[in-house]
């Protein structure tokens, strides 16, 4: 995978390789590109930088437009944050630990979201055509605001490597018991549109991962045997290309006995997944058990768990207590060592150039709002899009 080891902001010398400007007709296009040096100016804390021009549309940049840090007042914040949401902390916490604003926190998380949701979308673009194992599909349960709001995400995992390939959100109804009182609330609550639910979603991820199969080969996926997944399946044109198998969550208990063959069987072919949701549920404070620090917006949590699959593919080794330090990302071929949260963010990421398209892009510019909430803010910055 194409990724500089040395981040932007440590160049001895930038080359700009394309025009930062959305608008730029060599912005996507790196041919005929052109660029002169313009002048140079003095950050705040004296270090004199160089501004270049592009001669395509003339707007004028500095190598900070090519760094996750551009307009930010505090670069040196970025990596502790990140590092911070993914040891476990809430928002606010992270604020008093590293001395800043709680809403410098939550905009920063939000914008490392994006970068993730870019740089996974990266890492499949170069895995096109190379997946050679089966991939293990399962929805992660959580809730956004209130437990009368729940949706799953679609985690397809690698089974060998253990590589998150995408991460999908399916709004659904509420399910399971509740009281009178506690239905009369729901039904006052405002409308969300379901997108699809569990079958929308599992039909993007089928759509995200077929591509990545070498043209002729079956894609090889593992299920709990969610009606969805079967649907989904069926009713995909490429159906005769796509091998599920079901491993239906067989009845466990009483508490303490031994689990059945089936139960057996189900939690070997289920384990990435499996594990992936332990480690979220354990990394991210938002999908604890009965936590006060629950996300107010799904939005805003599927843009933190993008930042969470970054650091489980490129950062965390398989195993840490085996001592295997080998990244997901390594196992694939991507990349040939593991990376610090320095080189995560090494460089800046733009939708435009990954093409981003689909619920990445929705969720990239924030247009799944929580209607429930009164104020939801899109992301349609001009300059840091
Ligand atoms: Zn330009």
């Amino acid at each position: 995978m194409d990724w500089p080891r040395t981040p932007v902001d440590r160049l001895q010398e930038l080359r700009p390789p394309f025009c930062p400007r959305r608008w730029c007709r060599h912005h996507t296009r790196a041919e005929g590109f052109r660029w002169r040096k313009h002048g140079t100016y003095t950050t705040a804390r004296g270090a004199c930088r160089q501004r270049y021009r592009c001669l395509g549309c003339g707007s004028t940049f500095s190598r900070r437009a090519f760094s996750v840090a551009y307009w930010a007042k505090r670069p040196e914040l970025i990596v502790p944050i990140a590092a911070g949401l993914q040891a476990g902390s809430a928002h606010r916490q992270i604020a008093r630990t590293i001395g800043c604003a709680a809403s410098t926190v939550t905009r920063r998380s939000a914008q490392l979201g994006r970068h993730g949701i870019l740089l996974l979308a990266r890492a499949r673009a170069a895995l096109a055509g190379r997946l050679d194992e089966t991939v293990v599909l399962d929805h992660f349960e959580t809730f956004e605001l209130t437990q009368d709001l729940p949706f799953g995400v679609a985690t397809p995992v690698g089974a060998r490597s253990w590589f998150v390939y995408g991460i999908d959100p399916a709004p659904h109804e509420r399910t399971g018991r509740r009281s009178a009182e506690q239905e009369r609330r729901r039904r006052r609550r405002a409308p969300r549109p379901a997108r699809g639910g569990y079958l929308g979603s599992t039909r993007r991820v089928l759509e995200a991962l077929l591509p990545l199969c070498a043209p002729g080969d079956p894609l090889r996926l593992v299920g709990d045997g969610h009606p969805a997944y079967d649907r989904a399946v069926a009713r995909h044109p490429a159906a005769p290309r796509i091998r599920l198998a079901r491993y239906p969550n067989p009845r466990r208990g009483p508490k303490g006995s031994p689990r059945s063959a089936d139960a057996v069987a189900r939690d070997a072919a289920l384990f990435p997944v499996d594990l992936l949701h332990g480690l979220l549920r354990h990394s991210l404070a938002a999908h604890r058990r009965e936590t006060i620090a629950f996300g107010r917006r799904l939005n805003a949590l599927v843009e933190r768990l993008h930042l969470a699959a970054v650091w489980r593919n490129f950062v965390k080794g398989i195993s840490e207590r085996r001592g295997d330090p080998r990244t997901p990302a390594m196992l694939l071929g991507l990349t040939d060592r593991p990376w610090s949260w320095a080189r995560v963010l090494g460089r800046r990421l733009f939708p435009d150039r990954e093409r981003l398209a689909g619920v990445g892009l929705e969720i990239y510019r924030r247009d799944w709002i929580t209607a429930e909430l009164g104020r939801n803010t899109r992301h349609r910055a001009v300059f840091v899009y």
